[in-house]
């Protein structure tokens, strides 16, 4: 198979990293099916990426959503393709230090991160079987290695990078690769959300992130996508199970 003739599937692709990736996918040839909870700026991603000259269509599901996440992954197929590569990229923060922690918040992040991959990876899978060929991709974070204020974003994270390996496991032999992405600190309506949460300016929250990051930049989405982009490519074969940080640095 060559990108020309993969069929990818883009969680959370409304915005931020999840666009960016969407965009490099189409850009890499493939047919890019934008999911998001907010069909609308899934749709708007979608409609750049095809006045561009690619390939895509917008789908709106909340992917914690069994019955949703199995008519969604049919419809991408009928409509677009039988989908060989998936990124799981949706997500949500609901921070808080553990003290003030409601289970509320622990369950939306675990519903969103962990089950909503679980949902879209069984749901996809089959098709890559059938096709002898597949990859996915899961974003992680450099949370995952604890952080302050994270104690359920954290665990999903890390919870993400066990899935992800297993997955890598039981799939290899049908030809399915399965490896994490795991970004630091980059721009995107989530950072902004979290410096607005801390009470900082974006650019003050920023210069403090950045003071620690080794390569002196916060990232972009795009640095994210180039990363995905390889674990998605034919190239990427023998590469599985693999967790890589994009973060400037070991773990900022
Ligand atoms: P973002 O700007 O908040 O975008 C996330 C997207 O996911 C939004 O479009 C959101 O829709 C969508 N989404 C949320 N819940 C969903 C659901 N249940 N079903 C379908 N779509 C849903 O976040 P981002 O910064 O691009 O982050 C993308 C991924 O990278 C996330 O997994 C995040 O944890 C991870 N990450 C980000 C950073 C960073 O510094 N930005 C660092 C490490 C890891 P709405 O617009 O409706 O909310």
């Amino acid at each position: 198979m060559t990108e020309q003739t993969y069929t990818a599937i883009v969680t959370g692709a409304g915005r931020g990293i999840g666009a960016a990736i969407a965009q490099r996918l189409a850009d890499d040839g493939m047919a890019v099916a934008c999911v998001d909870i907010d069909e609308a700026s899934a749709g708007a991603v979608a409609a750049r990426i095809t006045d561009s000259g690619g390939r895509a269509a917008a789908f709106g599901a909340d992917i914690s959503d069994a019955d949703q996440v199995e008519e969604c992954v049919a419809q991408v197929a009928s409509s677009l393709g039988a989908p060989t590569v998936l990124v799981n990229n949706a997500g949500v923060l609901r921070d808080n230090l553990l003290f003030k922690m409601s289970e509320s918040d622990w369950d939306t992040v675990m519903q969103v991160h962990l089950r909503g991959t679980f949902l879209m990876t069984r749901a996809a899978q089959k098709h890559m079987t059938e096709a002898g060929f597949g990859r996915i991709v899961n974003l992680s974070s450099t949370s995952a290695l604890g952080n302050r204020g994270q104690a359920n974003y954290a665990a999903a994270k890390a919870g993400l990078q066990g899935f992800t390996k297993t997955v890598a496991m039981e799939l290899g032999k049908f030809g399915v690769t399965a490896n994490a992405v795991a970004p630091g600190f980059i721009v995107t309506e989530m950072t902004r959300a979290t410096a607005e949460r801390v009470g900082q300016s974006f650019e003050e929250f920023s210069a403090n992130r950045v003071a620690a990051i080794p390569v002196a930049r916060p990232g972009q989405p795009e640095d994210v996508a180039d990363a995905v982009s390889f674990f998605c490519s034919p190239r990427a074969g023998f590469v599985s199970g693999q967790v890589l940080y994009v973060a400037g640095g070991p773990r900022t």
